[in-house]
């Protein structure tokens, strides 16, 4: 059975959905994009998975809102933002930026995060989540070993057992983020099989929680799977969007900018910085793709452009998939935005016209990062600088806020920058 679960989880054959039943979610402050009580938001989201994951999925997706809701969750959750993040991360007012573009830009610092991203604010969540849930062990799949990272991070705060599935060729590029994780105490377990990436290494994770359901909590890295993970991720990282308006309001005198940019591989910095404004229709939300070589090249991630829907992950969404429904390869400079599909919740935004989609190429990105950095001092990941690309690209007022989520540091991509010195440093 388990060889059909490659086909279940990454194309789209499988049509077996996973349906949860009604219940009740206990909150009605739920907003008109909220995901319903299966995991759609649209036609987009639910849990397509095999019967054999559906008791580890069923359980967190039972007890998921109820933990994050108690109070001593979100105070453990709130003094660890706090305390080992180092929440609030400031919005800062890029002014020679803003100069240069006519427009008033605001950056929501995320690469100050412990770690150097955002990605913490989801690993710390999940963590919490996993220890009221009673698992002793941790799993984790990872790419370009961003998400890996922040998961040793967080098990290794808490003295909890932590193992990471990796594709064998993804740990050879990225061996710095290997030595991390092995220096936080994770075990890095190689997947061997198929293309020796991230989908071989999440279907050895997926086989690995089938067998182990009772003691271990599978902790993923963005706002795709299936539910409840879409909106669990969404709401761990929704603290950006709300110090974002309380920082609006004090330095603005309003909450609301006009529009927020982040960059999106599956789309969980994207998640937290539109959150809270997801009702707000006077702030446009625009989510920035990586176009790699360009959307029509064959080397893309832009999945809102060429993307059609299908099964994913766990979850139905847009994803790269060809006329068999097998899934493209992406292509994208940036290893945390070459993924072939984006989380349900985006797919949603976009396809409803809620938010704009705008495509970025390496080189664009390239260019911006290199403009960042003397611009205002700040090295951007190679990442978010999809994001402050998209300033060239869309329309706006002399009189608009915008805020752009910087969603981590570019010391981990310094590698690839120094390729480009001669064209934007010198000798
Ligand atoms: C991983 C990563 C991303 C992409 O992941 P999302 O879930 O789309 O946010 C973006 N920026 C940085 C800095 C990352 O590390």
């Amino acid at each position: 059975m388990l060889p059909a679960f490659h086909v279940n989880l990454h194309g789209s054959h499988e049509r077996r959905p996973c349906k949860f039943f009604i219940y009740d979610m206990g909150d009605n402050t739920k907003g008109a994009y909220a995901p319903d009580q299966r995991g759609y938001y649209g036609r987009f989201g639910g849990a397509y998975i095999p019967e054999l994951l559906r008791p580890c999925v069923e359980e967190l997706r039972r007890n998921y809102e109820q933990i994050t809701n108690s109070p001593d969750f979100e105070s453990e959750f709130k003094q660890l933002l706090k305390d080992y993040v180092g929440r609030p991360t400031p919005l800062f007012l890029a002014e020679r930026f803003s100069e240069h573009y006519g427009v008033k830009v605001y950056l929501k610092r995320e690469d100050l995060c412990h770690t150097g991203a955002h990605k913490v604010n989801n690993t710390i969540g999940q963590i919490l989540l996993a220890e009221r849930l009673g698992k002793k062990r941790i799993i984790a799949e990872t790419g370009a070993g961003q998400h890996g990272v922040a998961t040793a991070t967080v098990c290794a705060l808490k003295g909890i057992q932590c193992i990471v599935y990796m594709g064998e060729k993804d740990i050879e590029r990225q061996a710095p983020n290997v030595k991390r994780m092995k220096m936080l105490g994770a075990e890095v377990r190689p997947a061997m099989s198929g293309s020796r990436t991230l989908k071989d290494a999440t279907n050895e994770a997926i086989r690995d929680w089938i067998n182990n359901p009772a003691d271990t909590h599978y902790i993923i890295g963005s706002v795709v799977g299936p539910h409840p993970y879409p909106d669990m991720v969404a709401r761990f990282q929704s603290v950006i969007s709300k110090e974002m308006k309380a920082q609006l309001k004090e330095q603005t005198g309003k909450e609301n900018p006009d529009a927020i940019i982040a960059c999106v591989g599956g789309g969980s910095n994207a998640a937290g910085a539109f959150y809270h404004y997801l009702d707000d229709l006077d702030t446009r939300l625009i989510a920035v793709e990586a176009a790699g070589l360009g959307v029509d090249s064959g080397e893309t991630a832009a999945t809102s452009v060429i993307g059609s829907e299908g099964i994913i992950h766990g979850s139905r969404t847009l994803l790269m998939q060809n006329a068999e429904g097998q899934i493209e390869e992406p292509y994208s400079i940036s290893a945390g935005l070459d993924y072939p599909g984006i989380g349900p919740l985006h797919a949603h935004l976009i396809a409803s016209g809620r938010a704009e989609a705008v495509s970025i190429t390496d080189e664009e990105a390239i260019k911006a990062a290199f403009f960042l950095s003397r611009q205002e001092g700040i090295i951007p990941a190679l990442e978010t600088a999809h994001a402050f690309a998209a300033m060239d690209h869309i329309k706006y007022g002399s009189d608009d806020t915008i805020v752009i989520n910087l969603s981590g540091r570019g010391d981990k991509d310094l590698g690839t920058y120094i390729d480009y010195f001669d064209k934007y440093v010198g000798k």
